[in-house]
Order: structure tokens, then C-alpha cells, then sequence
């Protein structure tokens, strides 16, 4: 079960495997059915060409010894007729003859007398027990020959009537009801075969007597359908009274107005038609289920690697180049597509590593790149003795700090700080020395100022402190911090290890609008600061202060 849902998701109704399966069958079908129509036809063209040959011939056969017994028993009955004791005027004195007439009758079960208005007069035998008004219907006119009537259903079976002619006018009528084992004995022995019965019936349809016992009989009335038409008496097709498919011909009997009818259900005359029908389709179905299943299977293994196919395409369209598809041994195109398919893909597998890797390296190099971008960008604004901030970052630094001061309007300050008597040390210790000194000079100053003043080597022996948010007296108080933190510390300058202490003079200036005004009171004041006798600071235009 789980195996077919499996197939069925695999292949649904519309998939290749589905469609040659079902184009598979309908073609068995259809050569099948054209087939089966002509051997059908012919078998039931051979079938309706002997009934048609056999029911007339039975209907012959039976025909004549029924008119014979009919003629038999009308001249017997007329013969009775002509007994004067019976036209006895006393219903009494019936009894006696009519009871001998029945005991010696070769025809006749039963016998009945009826008044010239029709009324009973005296029944014997089967007669007894017919209704009075249909007995009453028989009664024949003086001048009239004999009638027949088709029996009712409480006597179902042959019965004429016959003038009485023994006595003087008016004297009744004769009715004789017919021995029904007389009438089935000819007409079982004209039975063609076994499926088929005869009847005879009235003019109005209706049966009098048949080769089965009229209670078994399995036709009440014949459809007008079977009567023949004029002369015409071939084989028809109807649904007989009890609504059953029936073929039947029928044939006048040349007495009354009587005929002889043969007639045989259907499906028991064609059952050769049938059962061929039968077999041509049991024979369709087991090819339809064999080749059927066997194209199924042949197309289900053919797709299966077209299958795969589509499935490693799908599979690669997502990126994933690790797979194989399973080559079939076959070197069919199928086989071929599958080898090229798993070349494409080891190709395809080939390039994406090569890709892979060439992207890795460009990554790595691009983050080397990166790095010595940033240690570049780092050395070009950072002095390299010191590790400060350069003069060229100090220039780009007060760019922006003069636009943002100028729209905040706060307060700018700058500190020119410059080593006193650095060329005597530089010539007296060397220049290393001077070297050692700066980077530690560099070391006091980072850790004197606040974080958010900017400190910078400006050039030589001198450094420079950009103070935002600074006024006059802040960058004084700055100043002297700085100068008094320079004056305290000793450096170790040389192997010599010992401390030296220097001074510096500190020039400080307050941004007043012009950029170059600022540098030229800065310098102004350390210039200032020098020549008042240095280790001192000195604002622009103001007095010495140490
Ligand atoms: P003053 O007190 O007037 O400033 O006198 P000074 O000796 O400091 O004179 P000045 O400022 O004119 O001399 C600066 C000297 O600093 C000149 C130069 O040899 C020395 N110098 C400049 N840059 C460096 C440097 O990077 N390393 C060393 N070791 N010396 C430097
Ligand atoms: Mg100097
Ligand atoms: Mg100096």
C-alpha cells in the first residue's frame, strides 16, 4: 500500500510513466473493442441467420398437427352437436349424455350447454368450473359456425363453441374446452430446442395453451410487438409482458382467430454472443493489466534517470556542487546525458573551488590591506619619536576646531610649549639624549593635560596643547600645571642614569577670530616668555608670570 502511495507521488496522473500507461491501455482497448465489434457481430449475424432459419420451421411443424387436432375436435363437438338429446328442453335430463359424451371424447375434458340467451344450463368435466359470463360470451346465434374464445385466467386453455342443431330453434349452444395436454404434447414436440416455447394465442394477444403448463407459462399476454404484421412473420426482437428482452416470431394457425407463436429470452438464444463478449473482455483487461504494467514499468525505469537528472539540476541551481547522479550502463542517450551531466558538475565543482579560493585570498589580502591602511593613516598623523599627534594632524585638528568654536562661540586656546637650553643638552650628552628626553617630556605632557585638549609635537623641541572650551585664565592655569609638571620631573636621558631636570617656557594665546593672528600671538608670547628668562608662561601682551 505504502509502496503504491510512494509510486503515486512519484508518479502522479500526470507524469510520463502515467500518460504511457494509460495510452498503452486504451490502445489495447481500443483494438480490443474493434476487434471484439467485428467477431461480435459476425457470431451474432451467424446467431439471428439460424433462428431466423429454425423458428419458422418450428412454427411449420407445430402448425400443421394443431390445425389437424382442431379440425379433429371441431368436427367431434359439431358432431354431438347434431344429438338431439341434447337440446332436451329439461336441464336434468343433460347430465346423462353429456357425461357419456365427455367419458368417450378423444378431445374434450369438459363440455357445457347454454341457453340461446347464454345462461348455463348444464357443465361437466373442466367447464364446471368456468365463470358463467364468460361461458355466457360463447353463445353461439342459430345461423353462426363455430367460435373459439381464448381462455380467461380461471381456465386458461382452448375452448370453441358450436351451435346446437339437434332440436327446433332455439336451442343453445355446445361449448367444448379442449384437453390443455393435447395442445402441449404437439407443441413440446415441435420445440426447435431447449430455450424456446410456443405458444398459441388469441388474436387479442392472449395465451390459450404452450409448450409449458399455462401456470409455468412465462408469457400472459404476447406483445403486440410479435404478432406478425400482414405477411410478414420473421424473428423480432421485444420485452415480452414480464418487461424480459425476448426475441420471437409468430405465425397465423389458420383457425379463428388463433396463431403460433415461438418465442426465447434473449440472453439465453445469444449466450455463445455472450459469453464471447464475456471472454474478448476478460481477455482485454488481463493484456491491458500485462502490457499495461510492463509499459508502465518500461517508461517508470526510463524516466527514473531523467528523474535523477532533474533532481541534480535543481540541486545545483541551489548551490550545491557536491553531488553524482548514478550513470546507467546503458549507452543509450539517456546513459550519455547522465556521464556528461556528472562531467559538467565535476567541472562546475572544479571552478567553484578555484573561485573559493581565489575569494579567500582576496579576502586575506584585502585585510591586510585594511591593516596597513589604518597603521599608514595612523603613522602619517602620529610623530614617530614620540608617538604624538604630528604637526600636519595639529593644523587639520584646528581647521575644525575653529569652524565648530565659531558656530558653539566658545572659547579656543593655544599652549606653545619649547625645552629651554635643549641645544646645550643636545651637545652635551648627545643627541640621543635630546631623543630620550622628548619621548619623556612626551609621557609627563600626555599625562598633565585633559583628554579632551588636543597635545601635539609642533616641531623640533617644541609641542603645542590645542584647549577647547578654554578661556584666558583656564589656559594660564593649564600652562603653569604643565610648566610646574615639566619643572618637577627628572628624566633619564642616557646609560649615564642620571636624572635630569629642564624647564620650559610656555606661550599661550586665546582664538580671537583669525587663525593666523592666533599662531602669531602664541609665538609673540613664548617669544616673550624666552626673553623674559624662560621656565615661565606668558599670555599675549600680558607681563611675565613663573
Ligand atoms: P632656547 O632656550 O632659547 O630655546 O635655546 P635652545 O638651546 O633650546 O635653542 P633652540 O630652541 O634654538 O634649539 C633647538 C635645538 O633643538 C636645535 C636642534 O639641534 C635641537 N633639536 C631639534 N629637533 C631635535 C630632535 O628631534 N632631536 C634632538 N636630539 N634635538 C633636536
Ligand atoms: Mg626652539
Ligand atoms: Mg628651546
Amino acid at each position: 500500500m505504502a509502496n503504491w502511495k510512494q509510486r503515486l507521488v512519484r508518479h502522479p496522473p500526470r507524469s510520463l510513466a502515467s500518460r504511457v500507461f494509460l495510452f498503452a491501455s486504451i490502445s489495447i482497448l481500443a483494438s480490443a473493442a474493434v476487434v471484439s465489434a467485428v467477431a461480435i457481430h459476425s457470431i451474432h449475424d451467424q446467431l439471428s441467420r439460424s433462428v431466423e432459419r429454425a423458428y419458422p420451421a418450428a412454427l411449420a411443424r407445430a402448425a400443421e398437427p394443431l390445425r389437424g387436432l382442431l379440425a379433429a375436435g371441431q368436427a367431434e363437438l359439431e358432431a354431438l352437436a347434431e344429438e338431439p338429446r341434447l337440446a332436451q328442453r329439461r336441464d336434468r335430463d343433460l347430465a346423462p349424455p353429456l357425461a357419456r359424451a365427455v367419458g368417450g371424447s378423444k378431445h374434450f375434458a369438459g363440455l357445457a350447454v347454454l341457453a340461446p340467451d347464454g345462461s348455463l344450463r348444464h357443465a361437466i368435466g373442466s367447464t364446471q368450473g368456468m365463470d358463467p359470463e364468460v361461458l355466457a360470451r360463447l353463445a353461439v346465434p342459430r345461423t353462426d359456425g363455430p367460435i373459439a374464445r381464448s381462455a380467461d385466467q380461471r381456465y386458461p386453455g382452448p375452448v370453441i363453441a358450436v351451435p346446437l342443431t339437434g332440436g327446433v330453434p332455439p336451442l343453445g349452444t355446445l361449448v367444448g374446452a379442449f384437453r390443455p395436454s393435447a395442445f402441449q404434447a404437439l407443441l413440446v414436440a415441435a420445440q426447435p430446442d431447449e430455450i424456446s416455447s410456443l405458444y398459441v394465442i388469441s388474436g387479442e394477444g392472449r395465451v390459450i395453451a404452450g409448450s409449458e403448463p399455462p401456470a409455468e407459462s412465462r408469457l400472459e399476454r404476447l406483445p403486440a410487438a410479435a404478432l406478425p404484421e400482414g405477411d410478414r412473420s420473421g424473428v423480432r426482437r421485444y420485452r415480452n409482458a414480464q418487461g424480459h428482452h425476448v426475441i420471437g416470431s409468430a405465425t397465423p394457425l389458420g383457425f379463428f382467430d388463433w396463431y403460433l407463436a415461438i418465442e426465447a429470452p434473449f440472453s439465453a438464444a445469444f449466450a455463445p454472443v455472450l459469453s464471447v463478449v464475456t471472454r474478448i473482455f476478460a481477455c482485454d483487461l488481463l493484456l491491458i493489466l500485462i502490457f499495461g504494467a510492463g509499459a508502465y514499468r518500461l517508461t517508470a525505469a526510463a524516466v527514473r534517470p531523467l528523474e535523477m537528472l532533474s533532481d541534480g539540476a535543481r540541486r545545483i541551481a541551489e548551490g550545491q556542487f557536491d553531488l553524482e547522479i548514478p550513470e546507467p550502463d546503458s549507452h543509450d542517450e539517456v546513459g550519455l546525458l547522465s556521464r556528461t551531466f556528472n562531467d559538467m558538475v565535476r567541472q562546475l565543482r572544479r571552478k567553484q573551488n578555484e573561485i573559493h579560493t581565489a575569494h579567500q585570498k582576496l579576502r586575506d589580502r584585502n585585510t591586510e590591506l585594511e591593516r596597513a591602511n589604518e597603521v599608514l593613516s595612523q603613522l602619517s598623523i602620529t610623530d614617530g619619536l614620540t608617538k604624538l599627534h604630528n604637526h600636519r594632524f595639529f593644523q587639520d585638528h584646528l581647521t575644525r576646531e575653529i569652524k565648530r568654536v565659531s558656530r558653539a562661540r566658545e572659547s579656543l586656546s593655544m599652549l606653545l610649549i619649547d625645552i629651554d637650553d635643549f641645544k646645550q643638552l643636545n651637545d652635551q650628552r648627545g643627541h640621543a639624549a635630546g631623543d630620550e628626553l622628548l619621548a619623556g617630556m612626551a609621557r609627563v605632557l600626555v599625562n598633565t593635560v585633559r583628554e579632551t585638549d588636543l597635545l601635539a609635537r609642533y616641531g623640533g623641541e617644541e609641542f603645542v596643547v590645542l584647549c577647547s572650551d578654554t578661556d584666558r585664565d583656564g589656559a594660564y592655569q593649564l600652562a603653569e600645571k604643565v610648566r610646574c609638571a615639566i619643572a618637577e620631573s627628572s628624566f633619564i636621558v642616557d646609560d649615564s642614569m642620571r636624572p635630569t631636570r629642564v624647564t620650559v617656557s610656555i606661550g599661550a594665546a586665546q582664538f580671537k577670530g583669525d587663525r593666523r593672528k592666533f599662531f602669531e600671538a602664541s609665538d609673540r608670547a613664548l617669544y616673550r616668555a624666552k626673553a623674559a628668562g624662560k621656565d615661565c608662561v606668558v599670555q599675549d601682551d600680558d607681563a611675565v608670570v613663573n
